[in-house]
């Protein structure tokens, strides 16, 4: 158990440094201009515009990651890790080998992955009606 421990801390840890390179990566592209692309300037600006916004986004993500990661190793120290938030069952190795920072087991994440997707459809169905669009138009 304590062996598993520190084999997942190594893990997390290197993937924290892949991280965060891949943070600063991103940070940087973001930051550039484009050059070599003989174009107009409301173009120029547009595309610029649209690579920074890709490099944030990007950014995101892996922040995401950061702080799951984070968690992960806050868990290992407390002697949690690798106990599903939800059914507090044993994450089996198998999956966290895959995703070290995985804070549910595989049954109690497809549950939430279920209700979040309809969550996201409930809620586009209610935009959908606020402006007036879908169930009227399709009748
Ligand atoms: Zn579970």
């Amino acid at each position: 158990m304590v062996e598993k421990m520190d084999e997942m801390k190594a893990i997390l840890l290197k993937m924290k440094e892949e991280t965060l390179k891949e943070i600063n990566r991103a940070m940087k592209s973001g930051s550039e201009t484009p050059t070599g692309e003989p174009s107009g300037d409301i173009y120029d600006q547009a595309s610029s515009e649209r690579d920074r916004e890709l490099g944030l986004l990007l950014g995101d993500r892996e922040r995401e990651k950061l702080r799951n990661i984070d968690e992960a190793l806050l868990k290992i120290d407390e002697g949690e890790y690798g106990i599903c938030e939800e059914c507090e069952e044993e994450i089996p190795v198998g999956r966290l080998k895959i995703v070290p920072f995985a804070r549910y087991c595989v049954k109690c994440k497809a549950d939430i992955e279920k209700q979040q997707a309809q969550t996201k459809r409930f809620e586009e169905d209610r935009v959908y009606r606020e402006i007036g669009l879908g169930e009227e138009e399709e009748a």
